[in-house]
């Protein structure tokens, strides 16, 4: 375990299929391997717990947040990195998440909608565009691009290797980790030299 550990939120948001969970959990296996403590928040799975019962209208999409922010702040406050994966299309309730909670990064984890139909990974803009599930952000709900994150993951650009290297740089810069790996001749390694 890292006795210098810092809590940290990382907020990964944008379009079902964009990559969110792909990337959150890359970054996720390599804090872990080094030592961290991480968990990670993902809405697909809360929604079948934490936020059970919630629907998709603007009302219970910010309570979703909120409910997943309550439990992201208990968890920094011990000095977890907690890395949350949810669409939040919201900017309003994405600023009051930044403004909760002292340390906190965001990452926009951005393509096209095209490229997110395509990809189609759950088979639920087939749905939406069929009609049969409502309020799909994307399709007939809207998604708010955060303005100004601290990362921007363009996932129809960049491998899996080079949008999670983008999070970890950034949480490198800021002092929320130190990767702890040595080269052969016994030079330390930074996230840059890996990813
Ligand atoms: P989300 O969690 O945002 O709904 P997923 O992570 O489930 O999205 O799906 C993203 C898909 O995009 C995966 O099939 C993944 O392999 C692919 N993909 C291609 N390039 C990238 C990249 N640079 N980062 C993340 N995912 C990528």
């Amino acid at each position: 375990m890292r006795l210098e550990q810092k809590g940290l939120t990382v907020w990964f948001t944008g379009l079902s299929g964009a990559g969110k969970t792909t990337i959150s959990c890359v970054v996720e296996n390599e804090l872990r391997s080094q030592g961290y403590k991480v968990e990670v928040l993902d809405g697909d799975v809360l929604r079948q717990c934490l936020t059970k019962g919630l629907g998709f209208s603007k009302e219970d999409r910010d309570e979703n947040i909120r409910r997943i922010g309550y439990v992201a702040n208990l968890l920094v406050r011990n000095d977890v990195i907690v890395l949350v994966s949810v669409i939040s299309p919201y900017r309003q309730i994405r600023t009051e998440m930044r403004r909760d909670m002292a340390d906190f990064v965001e990452v926009y984890v951005n393509a096209p909608l095209e490229i997110c139909e395509q990809r189609d990974t759950k088979g639920l803009y087939k749905k939406a565009r069929a009609g049969e599930i409502k309020n799909f952000t994307g399709i007939d709900d809207p998604y708010e691009p955060p303005l100004f994150p601290e990362v921007t993951c363009n996932t129809h650009q960049e491998t899996i290797a080079e949008s999670a290297g983008k999070v970890l740089r950034k949480m490198e810069e800021l002092g929320y980790y130190l990767p702890l790996m040595y080269s052969q001749n016994g030079s330390n390694l930074q996230a840059s030299d890996i990813f």
